[in-house]
């Protein structure tokens, strides 16, 4: 495979751009190579300016659920250009897009269109803390909300100790008010709140986390935390951002039957543009501006564009369930046939799937959290991701991530990447 224009490219990114990229994961260092640089992206498919292509599985990182360019959201998106591209004025398909949310998933009366999931975080928390009137977040131990600096905290030396900041930039004083917890650790999380609970203004939680490969929240855990939270009179935030519309419609708060109070969503809801939102309790969102006190704002919050792709894009969802059913079947046959490559082979390897979001992690530990997932061998997973990439297959560049099927995906690229990955296994095992 050549890729001598990424190659090109990369060199003149990096004189222009820090490391080359606008988000770091893109720079590819984690497996020890120069990125592809992307020109198109078509249904499943991806193809660089060298003109190689590859089955993506990285879907942007989420977003594109339906694939590249899916036929219906261009042509709305053509449509909608057409009449301008931003009038920071409220606009139809807005509330199109609003009412759409909020009528599918119960927890949500209202919600407020943001651009990126970092935002949609950010603000739920402002508004957790000004709505209760106090200070702590509890974030859970390898769970990412974007990049803000009350969000960019980790644990402490004790489960109780304050945490620290996890970026050169984040101040002490912040990581004061934002307590790291460990994710599935009933024990650990009551005991949070028999210390500081009524401090808490809110727990921020992925509940399948997707950003320290894919782990679940056990349903205990998620029960427990519904009702700590209830009982200590603190909100209880799901950062839906990846899992919103993705591990079902409704949402995986639908899996684990919890309404939390305030829910974040990103990637999906805009549909392949930058959109982020957050909704909840009318009561507590109520406690916004310019209803209430606690101030957001955006010039293209809301953008026409963005909210065509994503209005289009939940309309699809919601009208053809059959494609949650779809995508499920096929991310079990990408599981089961690496599985069977893994024994076949003689790998130690451990799965984790929920829905169309699935993991392999390079470890024989059940991955259950951020300590077990951190015993995968990231150095063999470098290996084979260099090793799909080789026979055209594109996986996130990082052991830590989500695998994600879209309903661009077919039976035969599923086998494909099946074989490949037996290919694969085997220079991983050498
Ligand atoms: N929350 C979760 C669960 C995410 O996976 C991400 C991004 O990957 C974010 C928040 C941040 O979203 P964005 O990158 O749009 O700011």
């Amino acid at each position: 495979m050549k890729l001598d224009r990424s190659l090109q490219l990369f060199e003149e990114s990096k004189k222009l751009m820090p490391g080359g990229v606008n988000s770091p994961v893109r720079a590819f260092s984690s497996v020890g190579m120069n990125p592809p640089f992307m020109k198109r992206g078509q249904g499943a498919y991806l193809y660089d300016e060298d003109a190689n292509h590859y089955i993506d599985y990285v879907a942007s990182w989420g977003p594109l659920i339906l694939g590249h360019c899916h036929p219906q959201v261009v042509e709305k998106l053509k449509e909608i250009v057409e009449q301008g591209t931003s009038f920071g004025t409220p606009t139809e398909i807005e509330s199109k897009l609003a009412k759409l949310v909020i009528e599918s998933i119960p927890s949500i009366e209202m919600i407020r269109m943001v651009n990126s999931g970092t935002e949609a975080t950010m603000t739920a928390l402002r508004l957790a803390r000004g709505y209760t009137g106090r200070s702590k977040i509890v974030k859970f131990s390898g769970n990412y909300h974007g990049h803000s600096d009350a969000l960019l905290i980790k644990a402490g030396s004790g489960a109780l100790t304050h945490g620290v900041p996890s970026s050169p930039g984040v101040t002490e004083e912040t990581a004061k008010n934002t307590i790291t917890a460990e994710f599935n650790d009933i024990e650990n999380i009551e005991a949070i709140f028999k210390e500081v609970g009524q401090d808490i203004a809110g727990v921020i939680i992925e509940p399948v986390a997707g950003n320290m490969g894919v782990v679940p929240m056990t349903k205990e855990f998620a029960q427990r935390l519904r009702e700590l939270t209830k009982e200590y009179g603190s909100l209880l935030i799901f950062d839906e951002v990846m899992t919103g519309f993705r591990v079902a419609f409704e949402c995986a708060q639908s899996l684990y039957g919890i309404e939390p109070d305030l829910t974040c969503f990103g990637k999906i809801i805009g549909g392949g543009l930058p959109v982020g939102a957050f909704g909840g309790k009318k009561e507590i969102m109520e406690y916004l501006s310019p209803l209430g006190p606690v101030y957001q704002a955006g010039t293209l919050s809301g953008n026409p564009l963005a909210m065509m792709a994503g209005y289009t894009t939940l309309s699809i969802l919601k009208g053809n369930p059959e494609i949650y059913l779809d995508l499920e079947r096929r991310a079990v046959m990408l599981e089961e046939g690496l599985k069977q490559q893994v024994k076949e082979i003689g790998i130690k390897a451990s799965f984790n799937r929920v829905g169309s979001m699935l993991c392999m992690f390079f470890t024989e530990v059940e991955v259950v959290d951020f300590k077990t997932a951190s015993t995968s061998d990231t150095e063999k997973y470098a290996v084979f991701f260099r090793e799909m990439l080789q026979q055209g297959v594109y996986l996130a560049p990082s052991q830590y991530e989500a695998t994600f099927i879209s309903a661009a995906h077919t039976d035969e690229m599923i086998q494909q990447t099946i074989e490949a990955a037996g290919k694969a296994l085997k220079k991983v095992k050498e």
